[in-house]
């Protein structure tokens, strides 16, 4: 389908003079330039913020009338000028990093990069938490540097679920289809008019897929989805939920994710050079790719050989148990006799290649596939990868770890995406031109050391009025709406003031993370955060997995702290974490809080979010923090002493938590000058910005992918393989 086309059908007719408006709604750029969004912000700011920041349903029920003004305001079309100038030069491809850095590099096949879920804006909610923001700040860097470069996921029509917390701290799951017409979706044709583009047998049955699309900036996107009356009734809600249903969805889903996906690209005739499983729920990819080279007659040995020059694997977690594994059995019957048929009699040999000789458990894990077909793996900071080569080094039968061929790419979050308009304005203003887009440019990122401390300070401040003002809202809305206590109203926030030194912590509630931690001594939290002088406020967000049981339960002790009137109203938890509520909390509070269990933390990066707003990070030593970290830009909780007794370590770590925000943080943050600027808190601030911008954005994480992996792979150098015995 063409752009026109598609404008026509999800947006009415606009104005010749401001046509331009329903080009850039559908293509997801807008979301990171901020002149775009601040264009459709204009267009009408109460329904932009009704429309929760979406530009199709903003477009569809704005007032004509309105627009039609708009086409005789000198101000907004300049603006609007402005940005379509800059949309049209967007789309032709311009930063040209790449090919200006790698001008020998073929681009005519791209790298496909699949992933279960990406978090690209809250209008597409097609991700759960971390491991989908990565890959959605992943591809707009992708599209940033001008890489040859598709998107492979699924799409999850009913989304992940909706937080609600019932008034006794349970969290509830609820439901909220996604209505594609109001996303940049939009279905691929198949062949001869058919709803499907292409078709996988799972446990012996055909299951028939849909292709949509959007474009990313100038990346494709393509997501699979089930939901054809073709299907059988139960093979249509295969692809409707992120996360849920259990282990055999769960297996459906990423047989649908690898296996279709690798033939939804050949159906739509993209050829890739490359092939980036992010995490092991992709894995499938490469055991279809396996099987599309031996039935072309390729004997394994290449074809495994091939296969692994490449394939790039990223692993993503440390704790055993985050790794996807089914019954042996489960996956042979999902993948059907006719598949594996087509191994012919190397067939056990492929099915091997998902076994894990450190555990005799009969199963099939998706990791070891992974790293047994991709030449390339690596882990998502320096310790993870010190970590995952130690994990799987059994692979390698036991060779020392310093040896096992995984490397480390440090996460890094997308600055444009993440940074607050007010602070790139800022940085507009002493760091020249271009500063957005130094990498490891040490002069560029100094230069935030010479802001001045105060507008640095009232900048924040802004922030900071913007996110509470912002709570209070929507805890009027839904004490209107759906809560029926007025404890709820506590609990949301509207007692939170600007003036305390605010401390946001917002993650999932997976127990390693330890959203708990600062409860450990209730008395001595109550001390500290009700103050008369220095008050203390704290602000919680995330969702338990639905299946998590233990998270939820950490989760309702903590929401029962919100409700007490010992804390005086200054503990909030706020529903429904997503990436317009993460916007707006790493953008406006004053710490970030982080404590996961030593060493489970794979990177975390939401602190890295904070860090470019100058929000400082008070953290366990674990993650990207062991590389962040210099004294000045946060606070490190050290390390505690082994331990197998978790509470012992736990005690630990409050212990140094509770000292370091009584002797050190609260008096920084409340030490003012004339003005009222705490100075020597603002110089971390700046070492925060400086820090994050300098090594912590995707700009260099995907650089470090293309050096390290792309390029050598797009470029078809030669290829040393080390891999896994058996
Ligand atoms: C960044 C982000 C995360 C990941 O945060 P961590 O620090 O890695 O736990 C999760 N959810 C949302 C909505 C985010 O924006």
């Amino acid at each position: 389908m063409d752009i026109a086309q598609l404008q026509r059908q999800k947006l009415p007719e606009l104005p010749a003079r401001i046509e331009g408006l329903a080009a850039l709604a559908v293509n997801l750029v807008w979301s990171w330039h901020r002149n775009a969004r601040d264009l459709f912000h204009r267009v009408d700011p109460v329904l932009w913020r009704l429309s929760q920041h979406n530009p199709i349903t903003l477009l569809n029920r704005v007032n004509p009338e309105r627009l039609e003004a708009l086409t005789r305001d000198g101000d907004f079309l300049g603006r609007y000028d402005r940005v379509m100038e800059w949309f049209a030069v967007e789309r032709s491809a311009v930063d040209g990093w790449f090919e200006d850095s790698h001008p020998d590099v073929p681009t005519d096949r791209p790298i496909a990069y699949f992933c279960a879920e990406f978090g690209l804006h809250a209008s597409v909610p097609i991700y759960s938490g971390g491991l989908g923001v990565l890959a959605g700040d992943h591809c707009k860097t992708a599209s940033d540097l001008g890489l040859p470069f598709v998107g492979v996921g699924l799409f999850y029509k009913k989304g992940y679920f909706d937080q609600r917390v019932r008034p006794d701290g349970w969290q509830e799951d609820g439901e909220d289809a996604v209505q594609p017409e109001r996303t940049p979706l939009v279905p691929v044709d198949g062949p001869d008019g058919r709803g499907w583009v292409t078709e996988v047998e799972i446990f012996g049955r055909p299951v028939r897929i849909r292709a949509w699309t959007m474009q990313v900036g100038r990346a494709p996107l393509y997501l699979l989805d089930t939901d054809l009356e073709a299907n059988h009734p139960d093979d249509r809600s295969l692809t409707s939920r992120l996360y849920s249903g259990g282990l055999p969805m769960r297996l459906r889903q990423e047989w649908v994710l690898g296996v279709g996906g690798v033939r939804m690209l050949r159906a739509v005739g993209i050829d890739p050079a490359a092939w980036h499983a992010n995490e092991g729920h992709a894995a499938f990819l490469m055991l279809e790719r396996l099987r599309e080279s031996v039935t072309a007659g390729t004997v394994i040995t290449d074809a495994v050989r091939e296969i692994r020059r490449t394939s790039i694997f990223t692993t993503h977690t440390p704790v055993p148990a985050g790794h996807d594994h089914f019954d042996l059995t489960d996956v042979r019957d999902c993948a059907g006799e006719a598949y594996l048929a087509d191994f012919g009699d190397r067939v056990d040999d492929v099915v091997a290649l998902g076994i894990d000789p450190s555990r005799q458990d009969e199963q099939f894990h998706m990791t070891a596939l992974a790293i047994r077909l991709a030449g390339h793996v690596n882990g998502v900071a320096q310790r993870h990868g010190i970590v995952s080569r130690e994990m799987w080094r059994h692979l390698w039968s036991e060779r020392p770890a310093d040896r096992v061929p995984i490397g480390a790419v440090t996460n890094g979050v997308h600055l444009e995406t993440w940074m607050a308009n007010p602070m790139m304005r800022l940085l507009d203003r002493h760091l020249g031109s271009g500063w957005n887009r130094a990498r490891e440019n040490a002069e560029t990122w100094d230069a935030v050391l010479g802001v001045e401390s105060e507008t640095l300070w009232r900048v924040h401040e802004r922030l900071k009025n913007v996110l509470i003002t912002r709570i209070r809202d929507e805890a009027r809305q839904r004490w209107k709406q759906t809560w029926s206590e007025a404890a709820q109203v506590v609990a949301g926030g509207s007692l939170l003031d600007p003036q305390a030194l605010t401390i946001g912590f917002a993650r999932r509630f997976a127990t390693y993370k330890r959203a708990n931690l600062l409860f450990r001594d209730i008395e001595r939290l109550r001390r500290l955060l009700t103050d008369q002088q220095r008050p203390v406020q704290l602000i919680i967000a995330g969702k338990a997995h639905p299946q998590d049981d233990p998270g939820k339960e950490v989760l309702q002790s903590l929401y029962h702290f919100t409700r007490d009137p010992v804390f005086e109203g200054r503990v909030a938890f706020l529903e429904d974490y997503d990436m317009h509520l993460a916007h707006l909390l790493v953008q406006g509070v004053d710490l970030w809080l982080n404590v996961p269990r030593v060493p489970l933390e794979a990177s975390g990066t939401s602190g890295m979010k904070a860090a470019l707003n100058g929000v400082p990070h008070l953290s366990t030593l674990d993650g990207w923090w062991e590389e962040g970290a210099t004294a000045k830009n946060g606070w490190t909780i050290p390390r505690a002493e082994a331990s197998d007794d978790i509470d012992v370590v736990d005690g630990a770590d409050a212990g140094h938590l509770y000292r370091l925000l009584e002797e050190e943080i609260v008096p920084m943050w409340y030490d003012r000058d004339e003005e009222g600027v705490p100075r020597e808190w603002v110089v971390r601030m700046k070492e925060a910005i400086r820090i994050a911008g300098r090594h912590f954005t995707s700009r260099r994480m995907v650089q470090d992918y293309t050096e390290r992996y792309y390029v050598p792979t797009l470029r078809g150098d030669p290829f040393v393989d080390d891999p896994p015995l058996g």
